[in-house]
């Protein structure tokens, strides 16, 4: 079987994530109930509301299993509410506090071409929609980008978040640097377009 990435699938944009793992030619596997988490070889995510996300992994009994999952070394990326709810405040996996609506509400939804370390191929085009940035973060965790000054992308270990939204821009190299991680190659170099910085 190939590699298998579970994609939280209680609310928010999980469809435009599995899109982008099945052209990668991983499997995409949805994620509502404890469950589903066993056999992944990676975990997203996704954005969407975090406090309804919230909701729903107390609902389901989803905190304990995902804390385990990723402690136990599996990758998880998180983006945008993924991001937050991976911080110290929330799941509390990543050393970092992420500032929900950081930009502001509504009018602060937009685009940019930012460079993310250790992404060969130009810069990310990022979609922020109401997103978060990096208030706060521990020694252990390496910024990876930033926008006006604030950490919008971080990776600590297994655990990598972005702030802003690459699968709705078509943007798969986040993804592919998740699938080098699962597959343990993340140190070589020599992945699909990615390479560690440090
Ligand atoms: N503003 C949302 C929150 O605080 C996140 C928005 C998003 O995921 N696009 O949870």
């Amino acid at each position: 079987m190939g590699t298998v990435i579970g994609i939280l699938a209680l609310q928010g944009g999980f469809e435009a994530h599995a899109k982008i793992v099945r052209a990668l030619g991983a499997e995409a596997h949805e994620v509502r109930v404890p469950a589903d988490l066993e056999g992944l070889d990676a975990l997203i995510m996704p954005g969407g509301e975090s406090t309804v996300m919230t909701l729903g992994i107390e609902r389901e009994g989803l905190g304990r299993p995902l804390r385990e999952l990723a402690r136990s070394g599996t990758p998880v990326f998180g983006t945008c509410a993924g991001m937050i709810m991976l911080d110290r405040d929330h799941l509390g996996l990543l050393d970092v506090r992420a500032e929900r609506n950081a930009f502001g509400r509504q009018l602060r939804s937009f685009e940019a071409d930012i460079e993310v370390a250790g992404l060969r191929g130009g810069p990310v085009h990022a979609v922020f929609i109401r997103a978060p940035w990096v208030s706060e973060h521990g020694d252990g965790v390496e910024v990876l980008a930033r926008v006006d000054g604030h950490p919008v992308a971080v990776r600590q270990g297994n655990l990598l978040a972005v702030a802003f939204h690459p699968e709705l821009a078509g943007e798969a190299r986040l993804h592919e640097l998740l699938l080098a991680l699962a597959a343990g190659r993340s140190g070589e170099g020599h992945t699909p377009a990615v390479s560690r910085s440090e």
